[in-house]
């Protein structure tokens, strides 16, 4: 959050797409919303859930988020618990992942800051 004649503003980008959702200027299916995160699901998803947690404010990462809004940060992470808990992810035999793609060498496409949520499969690992 910036400070601006003791108004509270959030840094936005008028190009962005992942702002533009977050304004309801392009349809998702939205699974969840409060004052500081909207989440909704994966265009192109990769596991049966596929949920992207992303916080209003625009900044290119999620470690930039959390330098600048280290609070909303912590909230991504308790709004996946959510989704995971509302998927059905979080049994004893469950389980999910949660990814933060951060840099094109990473395989980060959108540069607003975005905690992929992903379950209902069994997971590999190392990743691609
Ligand atoms: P990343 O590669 O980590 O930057 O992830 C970006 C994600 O955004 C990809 O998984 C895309 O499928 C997803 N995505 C792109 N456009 C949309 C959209 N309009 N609605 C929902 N998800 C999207
Ligand atoms: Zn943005």
């Amino acid at each position: 959050m910036i400070w601006e004649s003791g108004q509270v503003t959030s840094p936005t980008d008028p190009d962005c797409l992942f702002c533009k959702i977050v304004a309801g200027d392009i349809p998702a299916t939205l699974v969840h919303e409060s004052e500081t995160t909207v989440a909704f699901r994966d265009l192109n998803p990769q596991a049966p859930t596929h949920v992207l947690v992303i916080p209003r404010s625009h900044y290119p990462d999620a470690a930039t988020l959390a330098q600048s809004e280290p609070a909303t940060a912590a909230h991504l992470f308790d709004t996946a618990r959510e989704i995971a808990a509302a998927e059905g992810l979080d049994g004893a035999d469950g389980g999910y992942r949660m990814v933060l793609n951060t840099g094109p060498a990473a395989h980060q496409t959108v540069f607003h800051a975005h905690l992929h949520v992903l379950g209902g499969r069994s997971m590999t690992w190392p990743p691609g």
